[in-house]
């Protein structure tokens, strides 16, 4: 199991999670911070930090934020994969206005 950032951190990106995450296993991507799944311990630490209640326990993942269960593997990959699903899927809700500052659309 690991844990994982939901939505809620769009717009947030305050990064009090990698504050106190002991195996600094938080990466940030361009619109939110991705835990990875490899390094991440289970520990919780990151969970009680969250200003906005961002970060669950894989297995306690709402449904409605299953897509975000699927960054953390995507490192892997690279940052740039992540950043280009999370844009597709913020574009196909309608929801580019949850989307933050710093995000310039290209
Ligand atoms: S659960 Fe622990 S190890 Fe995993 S991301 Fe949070 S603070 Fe880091
Ligand atoms: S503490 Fe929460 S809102 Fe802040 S960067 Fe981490 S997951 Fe995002």
């Amino acid at each position: 199991m690991t844990y994982v950032i939901s939505e809620a951190c769009i717009g947030s990106m305050d990064r009090s999670c990698v504050e106190v995450c002991p195996v600094d296993c938080i990466y940030e991507a361009e619109q939110l911070l991705v835990i990875h799944p490899g390094e991440c311990i289970d520990c919780g630490a990151c969970v009680p930090e969250c200003p906005v209640d961002a970060i669950y326990p894989e297995g306690e993942l709402p449904l409605d934020q299953a897509f975000f269960a699927g960054l953390g593997p995507m490192l892997a990959d690279g940052v740039e994969a992540i950043d280009a699903a999370v844009r597709a899927h913020l574009d196909g809700r309608g929801a580019r206005d949850r989307s933050g500052v710093g995000a310039d659309e290209p």
